[in-house]
C-alpha cells in the first residue's frame, strides 16, 4: 500500500499568482481593447546581456565537436565558474572560501528547497512574515513546524530577534517582497542570536547585486560568526537575467556544524556534498559558462547598466508614490517597492483599484503573510515606458 506525504494538505493554498492571473483575466474579458501594464511578478525583462549570450554561444559550439563536448558534469559545479564566484563574490569582500565549500546549482528556489532533505523534520523553523513563499511551503511539505517573524515599519522590516530559540531560521535581504535591506548591526543581531542558540542562519541574498549603499553587506560572511551558523543562497537570476536559463550557487562553510542526534556535532558541507552527488547531476555546461562570463570586465559593466536600468525604475515608482502622497518602503536598494495601502485598504481591494482604475497589475501584500496585509509590492523588472506610463496613470486615478 502506497501512502501519500500529508503535509502536502497542510500547504496553505495561497495560490497567490494564480489568483492575481485570474483576476487580471477576468479584467481582460470585460475590457479587451485595454492595455493593461503587468507590475506584479518578479520576473525580468531585459535580455542577457552580449558577454553572457557570446559565452554560451560558445559553449553550445564545444558541444558540437567530439574534442570539446561536456557530459556530466561534476555534480558540484565547474571549477572555472566556483573559482570566478570566490574571486569575485567574497574573496574581493574580505572573505575566503576553499573550492569545495561553494555548489552552482540551477537556481536558488531548488536548493532552499533541497536543503530541508539534510535537517531533521523535528527543526522547529522561523521565517520572516511577509516571506517568499518558497521557505514556508517546502519545510510544511516536510512536516516542520513554522513560526513567524513579524516584519512591519517598527522593525523597519528587518523582523525583531525572536525571545524562543528557533533551530532554523530563514532571512532573506534584500527583502522579497518587501525591499527592506539589513544593516551590519541588524545582521551581527542574527548571527549572535544564532551562535548563543545553536541556530542554524538559511541566508537568501538572491538580490544582492542591488546593492547600492556601501554600509549595507551583500554577504552573511561579511559577519564576524557567520562562517559557523550560516548557509547562503545566491542566484544569477536578478543579477544577470538568468530566470530562465538557470543558474545560481549556495556556500556551506566547512566550519558550519549542527547537532546530530547521538549528541555531537557535525559538518554540514560534506552531508549536502552526499545530497547533491546523489540527487543531482549538475547545472548545465552551457549556463556555467554564461554564469562565467558573468564576472568578466564586459560582463560586469553590462550586467551593472541592466540593475541599474531597474533600480531607475525603482526610483521612477518611489519618487512618484511619494509624490502622490503613498508611503513607500524599499526600492533603494532592491528592485521591490512595498507600498503601505491608503486609508488601511485591505491588500486586494487596492489590488483591485489599481486593476480596473489605473489598469496596472502589482502584487498584494496579504499574498505573502499576514504582516503583508495592508501593502502591495510593485516590481521595477519592467521597462521604463511602462513604469512611467503606471505611474502617470495612477496620479490620475487621485
Ligand atoms: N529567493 C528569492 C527571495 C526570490 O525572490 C527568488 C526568485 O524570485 C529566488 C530565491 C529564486 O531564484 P532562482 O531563479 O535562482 O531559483
Amino acid at each position: 500500500m502506497a501512502y501519500i506525504n500529508d503535509n502536502f494538505t497542510k500547504i496553505q493554498h495561497r495560490y497567490l499568482f494564480a489568483d492575481v492571473a485570474k483576476r487580471v483575466a477576468a479584467y481582460k474579458e470585460q475590457n479587451p481593447d485595454v492595455e493593461i501594464i503587468r507590475l506584479g511578478i518578479g520576473d525580468v525583462t531585459q535580455p542577457l546581456v552580449p558577454a553572457v549570450i557570446e559565452a554560451m554561444h560558445r559553449a553550445v559550439d564545444d558541444c558540437a565537436k567530439a574534442e570539446t563536448f561536456h557530459g556530466y558534469g561534476p555534480e558540484q559545479g565547474y571549477k572555472f565558474l566556483i573559482d570566478k564566484i570566490i574571486e569575485h563574490d567574497y574573496k574581493l569582500r574580505g572573505i575566503n572560501f576553499d573550492s569545495d565549500e561553494v555548489f552552482i546549482s540551477d537556481g536558488a528556489k531548488s536548493d532552499l528547497g533541497n536543503i530541508g532533505d539534510i535537517l531533521s523534520v523535528n527543526n522547529l523553523v522561523g521565517v520572516t512574515d511577509p516571506v517568499y513563499p518558497v521557505y514556508v511551503d517546502t519545510n510544511t511539505m516536510a512536516g516542520r513546524q513554522i513560526r513567524y517573524i513579524p516584519c512591519n515599519e517598527q522593525n523597519g522590516f528587518m523582523g525583531d530577534i525572536p525571545n524562543e530559540k528557533l533551530d532554523v531560521m530563514y532571512l532573506c535581504f534584500p527583502n522579497n517582497p518587501t525591499g527592506a535591506v539589513i544593516t551590519r548591526e541588524g545582521l551581527q543581531r542574527w548571527v549572535d542570536y544564532a551562535l548563543s542558540h545553536n541556530t542554524l542562519l538559511m541566508y537568501d541574498s538572491a538580490y544582492e547585486a542591488y546593492i547600492t549603499d556601501p554600509e549595507i553587506p551583500h554577504s552573511i560572511y561579511e559577519i564576524p560568526g557567520a562562517k559557523e551558523c550560516a548557509i547562503e543562497f545566491r542566484s544569477f537570476s536578478k543579477t544577470a537575467g538568468f530566470t530562465g536559463v538557470r543558474c545560481g550557487y549556495t556556500v556551506i562553510p566547512k566550519e558550519l556544524k549542527i547537532k546530530s542526534s547521538d549528541g555531537s556535532f557535525a559538518a554540514l558541507n560534506p552531508v549536502w556534498n552526499r545530497r547533491q552527488c546523489t540527487k543531482f547531476n549538475g547545472a548545465s555546461y552551457i549556463s556555467q559558462r554564461g554564469a562565467e562570463a558573468v564576472y568578466s570586465p564586459e560582463g560586469q559593466r553590462q550586467i551593472k547598466e541592466v540593475i541599474k536600468y531597474y533600480l531607475d525604475n525603482a526610483k521612477i515608482i518611489r519618487s512618484s508614490l511619494q509624490k502622490f502622497g503613498f508611503k513607500t518602503f524599499g526600492g533603494e536598494n532592491a528592485p521591490y517597492i512595498w507600498v503601505k495601502t491608503p486609508g488601511n485598504e485591505d491588500s486586494w481591494s487596492f489590488f483591485d483599484r489599481l486593476l480596473h482604475h489605473a489598469q496596472v497589475v502589482t502584487t498584494p501584500g496579504a499574498g505573502f503573510g499576514t504582516s503583508g496585509e495592508g501593502y502591495i509590492r510593485i516590481t521595477a523588472f519592467g521597462s521604463h515606458q511602462n513604469s512611467e506610463e503606471a505611474m502617470r496613470r495612477i496620479e490620475k486615478m487621485g
